[in-house]
């Protein structure tokens, strides 16, 4: 059996100056060089797993692409057209000349873009190139939900209670509605990516969900047939990933969960999921082997269900495709699924078999997306000024996996998706890949973007997603009102009070020297300081105890009074202070500001002062400044292109009222008036581009 070695995985730290392995070992596969049809990190992950195999890689880049990592890592690229993926990436005819040009035999697809797309593989077909993926008919079934959904009955696979057919209007929406009974899922057929998709709990949310989901899957997707089914009450989403090849042979590699979503969207994902037991995953891979044998799959595919309180389980959707967090999959059964797609597309048989897969520890995958945590999840754009992301490593048991396809000095630009990275853990326990998970979190460091890190790292402390009590719902119910950024207490204040008391101490003691104050005086100091974070003020005492300026003991005082043992060989100019605290490893992000450092930790991010005592005192009496009265402007929440501005000067508007639409990766985004006011100015038009905190609009 093909073993994927997950050490061999990790070895792969991407850096700029990516130099071209030379293929020393001619291919014993059928391809000798195959092309990516995709960009960013999935076109990486693409290219190493060719690259292991001695295949020759292709990649095609739009404008916007010139200098993207996947480029950089593939052996030869073709520019293939504008910025905007209608005019490239999603070009068949252009893909195709690509591979033609260059010689390619097969095209992987990766995941979005042309991956699920029947046209593209009957394209392919029938210019002789390989369709690194399932045939034609099992992409046009599992393509359309309503199609899939009935043939996934037919194959004896539980599907969600509801309607299978087309609904033409409300009124019937309305009365079908009605027999399934409240709550109701309303989706659109063609739907993907968590469009189409509204939720309904009575007959007016049913029509007003009807039409909003109709005229949006016509604008996704062009296609507007509608269909209901039974909404599942806080379900998990569990899917089963299979692997077939045109030989007829199918298997299934367990289980992945991901119910941390927000918007419908994939968050985190681990497999196994914590909510299985033996005999619910074998039935929900057997089934899914079925369906797959139904549909005479081949390739590497997904079967989505979700399942309730019960574990009773139905079947939503299959992905044919490679899915986003396939590596969670490949950590656990230790199985390249790439690696295993190319084979079976060149018609080698599989060599595993169902005995052979194991599950090995456990994995979770965090999403690293380009968007403001703060700010309801919008995406943002621009520079990644740093991009500094922990390294790829597999010791004692413990793996960190990062997938990305980008890099420092990069940017993030408004016309794709804005997933940056993958990152993911393994480790023997569910327990042990969280907490590596969180350590990981706290050294991944971004600048130039907001970035769900932070987001992220609180989840990675919660106590319910540590139980591993969750379902789809988790964020909606424990995120209300939208994350909030936290301030620092208990343990994490004490780590954030002690490295910013370290800091201090390690930049007087160079002052000092500095000065010759220390010229042939080997003492000992200890300073008396009153270090405030998140407005908490702490004294203390830093005392230095050995002949370095790394050792320290800092003495708390008042309230929770003791002593923490603190040490590092941190430097300045260093963005990650790596030491320990109380015994304790930690790693702290250090951002130099005004006066103080911002330190973040643990998903905790604030500025941290050192003040002697006479300094705190006179701080204190320093005047606050405030922050300016911004209730009366509509301010641009990301950089982006204004749609429509819906409102005109001198307009009476009520609160909830829609503004103005402003669209960023592939996202429209409604502004909404917050209270009930009168417009006097507006000033941005349909067409323009804005910088975030742009002033759209100002109110009476
Ligand atoms: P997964 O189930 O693998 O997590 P997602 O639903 O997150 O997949 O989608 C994977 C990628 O494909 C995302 O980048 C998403 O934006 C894109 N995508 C999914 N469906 C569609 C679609 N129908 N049209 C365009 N892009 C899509
Ligand atoms: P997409 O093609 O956008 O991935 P899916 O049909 O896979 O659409 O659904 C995406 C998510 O929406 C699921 O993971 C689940 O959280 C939620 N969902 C979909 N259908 C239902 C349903 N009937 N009941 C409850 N939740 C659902
Ligand atoms: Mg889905």
């Amino acid at each position: 059996m093909p073993l994927f070695n997950a050490a061999s995985a990790g070895s792969f730290q991407i850096t700029t100056s990516f130099r071209k392995i030379e293929i020393k070992k001619k291919s014993k596969y059928m391809f000798k060089k195959i092309l990516i049809a995709n960009r960013g990190e999935i076109a990486c992950r693409v290219i190493k797993s060719a690259r292991k195999m001695g295949i020759a890689t292709v990649a095609v880049y739009s404008d916007a692409d010139k200098n993207a990592l996947h480029v950089a890592m593939a052996d030869e690229a073709v520019h293939v057209g504008a910025a905007a993926a209608a005019e490239s990436y999603l070009v068949i005819e252009k893909i195709i000349a690509a591979a033609k040009e260059t010689g390619a035999e097969a095209i992987h697809p990766g995941y979005g873009f042309l991956s699920e797309n029947a046209d593209f593989a009957k394209a392919l077909k029938d210019a002789g190139i390989a369709f690194i993926g399932p045939n034609v008919k099992a992409i046009e079934v599992m393509g359309d939900k309503i199609e899939s959904k009935k043939f996934a009955n037919d194959a004896k696979v539980n599907t969600v209670p509801g309607y299978m057919g087309e609904i033409e209007t409300a009124e019937e929406a309305i009365k079908i509605a009605n027999d399934i009974g409240y709550p109701v899922m309303i989706k659109a057929s063609a739907g993907g990516g968590g469009k189409g998709m509204r939720i309904a709990h009575s007959e007016g949310e049913v029509e007003e969900g009807f039409n909003a989901s109709k005229s949006e899957a016509m604008s996704s997707f062009g296609d507007d047939r509608i269909f209901i089914e039974k909404f599942i009450v806080e379900p998990r989403h569990i899917e089963i990933q299979v692997l077939a090849d045109k030989h007829g042979n199918v298997v299934y590699l367990n289980e992945r969960e991901c119910s941390i979503q927000r918007r419908n969207q994939k968050v985190l994902e681990e497999a196994p999921s914590s909510f299985l037991d033996e005999a619910t995953r074998k039935e929900m891979g057997e089934q899914s082997v079925a369906l797959a044998k139904a549909v005479e799959y081949e390739s590497a595919g997904t079967v989505e269900f979700i399942v309730d309180k019960d574990r009773n389980f139905y079947f939503l959707e299959m992905n044919t495709r490679l899915q986003v967090e396939h590596p969670v999959t490949e950590l656990i059964t230790d199985v390249d699924l790439v690696e295993q797609m190319i084979k079976v597309a060149a018609g080698e048989k599989l060599e595993i078999s169902q005995s052979d897969i194991k599950i090995n520890g456990w994995s979770i995958e965090s999403r690293i997306y380009a968007e403001d945590p703060y700010r309801n999840f919008l995406p943002s754009i621009g520079r990644l000024v740093r991009y500094q992301p922990p390294a790829e490593s597999t010791e004692n048991g413990l793996t960190i996996r990062n997938d990305t396809g980008v890099y420092e000095g990069g940017e993030i630009s408004m016309f794709y998706d804005p997933m940056i990275a993958k990152l993911i853990t393994h480790a023997p326990t569910r327990a042990e890949a969280i907490e590596h998970m969180a350590g990981a979190l706290d050294r991944f460091y971004i600048d130039g973007i907001q970035h769900n890190v932070p987001f992220l790292s609180a989840i990675m402390q919660h106590e319910r997603w540590v139980s591993g009590n969750i379902s789809t719902s988790f964020i909606a119910d424990e995120y209300p009102d939208g994350f909030e950024p936290r301030a620092a207490e208990g343990e994490e204040l004490k780590v954030l009070s002690c490295v910013a008391a370290a800091i201090d101490y390690l930049g007087n003691t160079r002052r000092r020297h500095i000065s010759d104050q220390m010229e042939g005086r080997p003492v000992v100091f200890a300073e008396d300081r009153v270090v405030v974070i998140s407005d908490v003020r702490q004294e203390l005492r830093v005392e230095q105890v050995s002949a370095e300026a790394d050792d320290l003991t800092i003495h708390f005082q008042g309230e929770g009074a003791g002593d923490v043992s603190v040490s590092s060989n941190w430097w300045f100019g260093q963005p990650l202070w790596v030491g320990s605290v109380d015994g304790k490893e930690v790693a702290v992000q250090v951002r130099p500001i005004d006066n103080g450092y911002e330190l973040s930790y643990s998903g905790v991010t604030s500025p941290a002062y050192v003040y002697t005592k006479r300094e705190a005192e006179l701080s204190s009496l320093m005047p606050i400044k405030e922050a300016p009265d911004t209730s009366k402007l509509l301010l641009c929440p990301m950089p982006g292109l204004v749609v429509n501005i819906m409102v005109e000067e001198g307009d009476e508007i009520k609160a909830g009222q829609s503004l103005c639409i402003v669209e960023a990766m592939k996202m429209e985004n409604i502004l909404r008036a917050e209270r009930d006011t009168v417009v006097t100015k507006i000033n941005a038009a349909p067409g323009d581009s804005l910088a975030v905190d742009a002033i759209i609009m100002e109110f009476e």
